[in-house]
């Protein structure tokens, strides 16, 4: 039988699987202090547990510790590091600095299993989730790196790396939950954003569950037919439906959530499309950022020229909705939005 991956666990689900080696329930508070607020990068660093209790843990689990196996600079300061994971699998994550903010985008599986017809990451295909460590550990060299480079810390956070963090919800949730929580990493809720593809149903439970970090939506078409073109999985979760589900969410949380556009040449990018998009998003208390497309070896499609941006762009802010274009970064080194595959499988 595989160990289990002790830094999957719940303080509950720690308590119950200590008891079973007959160790007392605070134990599992002390190991989580350690995980979650320590970070440690190996179990000797914890210094506060008789040496017998620390080697029956040590021998009966898998720890899943992510190492840095290569760091890219940007030429506009943009980082992209390449992860190596316990199991020899890869992910990426980025450091986006600028003036005003220093922020990470993270990983939340190997590859993606939704294989956007847009998207780099989608096209590398799917091995797996990655654990709750994997995920806040990114966080954790993110930082480190952004010292030795910036010499100054992390500002905010998006998940918006590779994967689809809804389609791996209760290890993405919990990874949220430890780099938020006082007894964690203690990050304001306020900085973080996720992105996701639009699951109605984890929409509803994100919502209900109270996560409380900032939601971000992949729309990129405002009519059902050409978003099914994109995204296979807007087949399985019909627009209507997505919207529907938002609107749970901006009433349960009062939140504004962020609609992202991508602009593509010929596809989506016309007034009719403008005017379909502020239709269905009006009634919701949201933003909407327009990204410019990153063109993607092997696949079909252009970015809009600028033109057409700025008049997509003027059409929403003429009709009062907050509307910006997002800045791409990192195009050089395939660490902008969608490039994310590189090394996605083991050597
Ligand atoms: N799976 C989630 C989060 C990761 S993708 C999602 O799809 O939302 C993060 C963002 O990058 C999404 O808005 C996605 O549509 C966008 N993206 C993907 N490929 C891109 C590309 N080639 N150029 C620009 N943005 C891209
Ligand atoms: Fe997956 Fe997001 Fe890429 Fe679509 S855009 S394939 S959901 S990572």
């Amino acid at each position: 039988m595989n160990k289990p991956i002790i830094r999957n666990y719940s303080l509950i689900d720690l308590q119950q699987w200590l008891a079973q080696y007959n160790q007392p329930p605070f134990r599992a508070k002390q190991l989580f202090h350690w995980f979650w607020k320590k970070n440690i990068q190996s179990l000797t660093e914890i210094t506060n547990l008789p040496k017998s209790a620390l080697n029956q843990i040590t021998e009966q689990i898998t720890w899943d510790i992510i190492n840095v196996s290569t760091i890219q600079q940007s030429s506009d300061g943009t980082i992209k590091a390449a992860f190596q994971l316990y199991d020899d699998c890869f992910v990426e994550g980025v450091i986006i600095p600028s003036s005003e903010r220093n922020t990470a985008c993270i990983s939340t599986q190997v590859g993606c299993p939704v294989r956007c017809k847009f998207c780099a990451t989608g096209n590398m295909g799917f091995l797996r989730n990655l654990n709750v460590g994997e995920i806040v550990d990114q966080v954790v060299w993110l930082n480190k790196i952004s010292l030795t480079y910036f010499q100054k810390t992390l500002t905010n956070i998006v998940v918006m790396g590779m994967g689809e963090p809804f389609l791996n919800y209760d290890f993405t949730i919990r990874a949220l939950k430890n780099i938020t929580s006082s007894e964690g990493m203690n990050w304001s809720k306020q900085r973080i954003t996720l992105s996701t593809v639009g699951i109605p149903d984890k929409i509803i439970q994100f919502a209900d569950d109270n996560v409380g970090v900032q939601l971000a939506i992949s729309l990129h078409a405002p009519f059902q037919e050409k978003r099914e073109q994109l995204i296979p999985l807007a087949k399985k979760y019909l627009l209507n439906d997505v919207l529907n589900s938002l609107k749970h969410y901006v009433t349960k949380t009062n939140q504004e959530v962020t609609f992202e556009y991508l602009m593509l040449k010929e596809f989506n990018d016309t007034l009719t499309d403008a005017k379909e998009l502020l239709r269905i998003t009006s009634h919701l208390k949201s933003k909407i950022n327009l990204i410019p497309y990153n063109a993607v070896d092997a696949l079909p499609y252009q970015p809009s020229s600028e033109e057409k941006i700025l008049a997509f762009y003027e059409f929403l802010r003429k009709r009062h909705v907050n509307v910006r274009i997002r800045k791409s970064r990192g195009q050089d080194i395939a660490a902008a939005c969608g490039q994310l595959a590189n090394k996605l499988f083991k050597k």
